[in-house]
């Protein structure tokens, strides 16, 4: 069950994770309390803050097991709620965060090096890669993303394009990924959270879901039809 704590100004409650009771939380002790964790232009400010929350990890757990503070609030967790989305259809994949490891990534000598990668524009998985090669480090690739976002950066989740690939991401992610989009399609997760997953727009993933789905529609009516000639012959 979880608490809530009221909105200034909205009346509203802001649901409060009962593993997360600790007084020493920012986001009671900020001078302009619980506001930033919720309007959209303090986020920056909100998230620096959870870096240095003493249950920082607890409070994401939390969060994440909480269905509505995916959807209706703010930051908790230092994330936003499209990551925390993101990160529950990792967990749907069967791909969980360590989030002790992923605190540790984010700062000091590990964060400097990360922070290195993102301005490459690596992506999450070479990230990890690089990681384990160079430095003996082992992460799983949903760690080290949390461990980004932490950082308060954002890698890439798809490659980035070939230089000479003209296409653009709706037309690469319906022919390179369109076997994913189905598989996440068939998991019964919205449209939104497999965008939050993917880090591309919700409009990209309905467009490459309703173009794929057509072409399946469209070759199960040529199959039929096919058979039908066949068994009139
Ligand atoms: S991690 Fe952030 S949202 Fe969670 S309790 Fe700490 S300061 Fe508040």
């Amino acid at each position: 069950m979880t608490s809530t704590a009221a909105r200034p100004g909205t009346g509203m409650g802001r649901p409060i994770a009962p593993a997360v009771s600790s007084g020493d939380r920012p986001c009671k002790t900020v001078s302009k309390p619980f506001e930033a964790f919720y309007e959209s232009a303090d986020q920056l400010r909100a998230r620096v803050a959870c870096r240095r929350c003493p249950v920082l990890t607890d409070c994401l757990r939390a969060s994440l097991d909480a269905d509505e503070s995916l959807y209706a609030w703010g930051i908790f967790g230092g994330l936003t709620p499209e990551q925390r989305r993101a990160l529950r259809v990792e967990e749907v994949l069967g791909n969980v965060a360590d989030l002790a490891v992923a605190r540790i990534l984010a700062r000091g000598q590990w964060g400097y090096r990360l922070r290195a990668m993102l301005e490459l524009g690596r992506t999450y998985e070479e990230m990890r890669t690089c990681l384990e090669r160079e430095f003996r480090v082992k992460a799983s690739t949903v760690t080290v993303r949390v461990a980004v976002w932490w950082l308060g950066g954002s890698g890439r989740v798809l490659p980035r394009p070939d230089t000479a690939d003209g296409r653009r991401v709706p037309q690469r992610l319906r022919e390179d990924h369109g076997e994913l989009l189905l598989k996440l399609q068939g998991m019964d997760l919205r449209q939104r959270d497999i965008a939050a997953y993917l880090e591309v727009q919700e409009r990209q993933v309905q467009y490459c879901l309703a173009r794929l789905n057509r072409e399946i529609r469209q070759a199960a009516q040529t199959a039929v039809a096919v058979q039908t000639v066949g068994l009139a012959a």
